[in-house]
């Protein structure tokens, strides 16, 4: 699962609040990483192109120090799907211009298609990835209309399980989609944020929303505006307030994170059986109706549903099938 930060409003060191953020995600596992900025400071030509950094290999001790003075950024952390693990491939992409760039959660399923077609109309690809397509769809698209509506209509075009989040030099907002692959927005004051897991985004603020699929959200200082990708329909927005603290979501004294869940399973189970029992009895309730029950989860969770099923047949003489989260879609 890759990781998503993006920052909005009028801090001046946006590459190094994303870097930050990044850092927060690492947890989830990737193969390189990107930062892409919109500078403060115009061209003396009264021009704007985007500023990237990105390379394959894990973060380490890099900086973001030589990106330019910037409020508006946002950063990947990449799991190569589609093409392999180069400086080049790694997100952000950026279209023809310069101007409009794209990180991207999932797979672009058609993305040979897309491809083809904006290979004929002129457009030159700098990387291997399925995610490239989508940011010159957006360029192809905004050229004859506005740029919500191209981003809207690109996503809509996009087949697949993705979660997209797109700047370009004009104006000052993200727009963000998803279907599938998660995104929460993260209300500051004067600021707002985007994060594929609202764990990074506890350093800034607890009031969250997650995107649920097939919304938009267009995401500046201001404030945040929802809306159904198909439809154009305005969503109200569900704010959340999250109630853990940022030391909960630490690593605390564990080398890794995938050790303190092993270690606070004991704790989490007590907790299931004394303190959630309706919730639990509900869903035994459930389980106990169905005729097949599917044990969801990605990466090391896949691992505990696997074994999970094992437990299922032996203890509660259910049948289970484990699947891994990114697959779940074609069951
Ligand atoms: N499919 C995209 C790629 O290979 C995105 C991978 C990801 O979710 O990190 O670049």
């Amino acid at each position: 699962m890759c990781g998503i930060f993006g920052y909005v409003g009028t801090k001046k060191n946006a590459p190094n609040i994303v870097l930050e953020g990044l850092k927060t995600l690492e947890y989830r596992g990737y193969d390189s990483w990107g930062v892409a900025a919109v500078p403060l400071e115009k061209t003396s030509l009264g021009t704007n192109t985007i500023t990237i950094k990105k390379q394959a290999g894990k973060i380490g001790a890099a900086t973001v120090t030589d990106m330019p003075t910037s409020n508006f950024a946002f950063g990947h952390t990449r799991w190569a799907t589609h093409g392999g693990v180069t400086d080049e491939n790694a997100h952000p992409h950026i279209d023809c211009t310069g101007t409009i760039s794209v990180i991207h959660n999932g797979i672009i399923e058609n993305y040979e298609q897309l491809r083809t077609k904006l290979l004929k109309s002129g457009h030159i690809f700098q990387s291997e990835t399925d995610t490239e397509v989508a940011v010159h769809l957006i360029e192809e698209y905004s050229k004859r209309m506005m740029f919500t509506k191209a981003v809207q209509k690109a996503f809509n075009e996009m087949e697949g399980l993705n979660a997209l989040i797109v700047m370009n030099t004009k104006d000052h907002k993200f727009i963000a989609a998803r279907n599938g692959s998660p995104l929460v927005i993260g209300f500051g004051f004067g600021e707002n944020y985007l994060a594929s897991d609202a764990a990074a985004l506890l350093p800034h603020t607890k009031q969250v929303h997650y995107l649920e699929d097939g919304e938009m959200a267009i995401v500046s200082e201001k404030g945040v505006m929802i809306f159904n990708a198909k439809t154009g329909s305005f969503i109200h927005p569900k704010k959340q307030t999250l109630t853990w603290t940022v030391k909960q979501a630490e690593k605390g004294h564990y080398q890794y994170f995938m050790l303190k869940e092993i270690h606070e399973q004991p704790g989490i189970v007590t907790d299931i059986a004394t303190g959630s029992t309706s919730h639990a009895a509900r869903l035994a309730k459930i389980i106990k109706k169905a005729d097949l029950t599917y044990m969801v989860g990605c990466g090391t969770a896949s691992y505990a549903g696997l074994a999970g099923t094992v437990l299922f047949s032996k203890i509660a003489n259910q049948q289970s099938v484990p699947v891994v989260g990114s697959e779940f879609f074609y069951y």
